[in-house]
């Protein structure tokens, strides 16, 4: 694995990279795992497929956080699997996926790192096929985790994990390690807050980003002080 597994409870990784500084997820429970982003692109996806094989042979459901590109363009080397989603991520990914494509391939050239744009270039576009709009409970086997859309904030369709009896939560770009929280044009700052507390209200102890290192719900509070201002 080009990144490194943190385990932040019992079966439950948080997938570090140095690329973007990105943080991927993996819950395994008795008979399947759910993988949490799948990459930036398909040898990205592939690099955490085998180390989700180095952690576990059950076959695996994956759940994109939100449709931004580093979150889903991996998705084909999982496949077949279920792959589940907000229905405005499908959506995003459906109208927008290819553009976003483009754009970050021209910026990795600009920043003289053609082999990335060219992987970005090579990576299939994979509509999401499992879609819901508030929340859904996937049974893993003597675990159950919740997916969640908590509110508006760095997209207007962000989910998150939630592992009960884990207590950690899988935030997303929601939360952000290490660099201020990531608001683009398609953000929501006004709502980003009280999204935050509906995630805080969880309960847990653990809070994964998809940037940067595994916090606490202090920092995440912390962080939502920042982001009301
Ligand atoms: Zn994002």
């Amino acid at each position: 694995m080009s990144g490194r597994w943190v385990e932040v409870a019992s079966g439950v990784f948080a997938g570090r990279y140095a690329e973007l500084d990105q943080t991927l997820g993996l819950v395994v429970g008795s008979a399947r795992c759910l993988v949490v982003d799948s990459g930036t692109d398909e040898v990205h996806g592939a690099e955490l497929a085998a180390a989700v094989r180095e952690r576990t042979a059950l076959p695996w459901e994956l759940v994109i956080t939100h449709a931004h590109f580093d979150h889903f363009f991996g998705t084909a080397a999982f496949l077949p699997c279920p792959v589940w989603a907000h229905e405005r991520c499908r959506e995003v990914i459906e109208t927008d996926g290819d553009e976003q494509r483009r754009d970050w391939a021209a910026r990795y050239r600009d920043k003289g790192e053609p082999e990335l744009a060219h992987r970005l270039e090579a990576a299939a576009l994979v509509v999401p096929d499992r879609v819901f709009t508030d929340r859904v409970e996937l049974d893993l086997g003597e675990r159950m985790v919740e997916l969640v859309h908590p509110g508006l904030g760095h997209t207007d369709h962000d989910v998150i994990v939630h592992v009960p009896d884990a207590g950690v939560v899988f935030a997303g770009d929601l939360v952000e390690q290490g660099a201020p929280p990531h608001a683009g044009p398609d953000a929501v700052p006004g709502q980003w807050p009280s999204t935050l507390d509906a995630v805080l209200r969880l309960g847990a102890r653990v809070i994964v980003p998809g940037h940067g290192e595994p916090v606490d719900a202090a920092f995440v509070r912390a962080q939502r002080d920042e982001l009301a201002r």
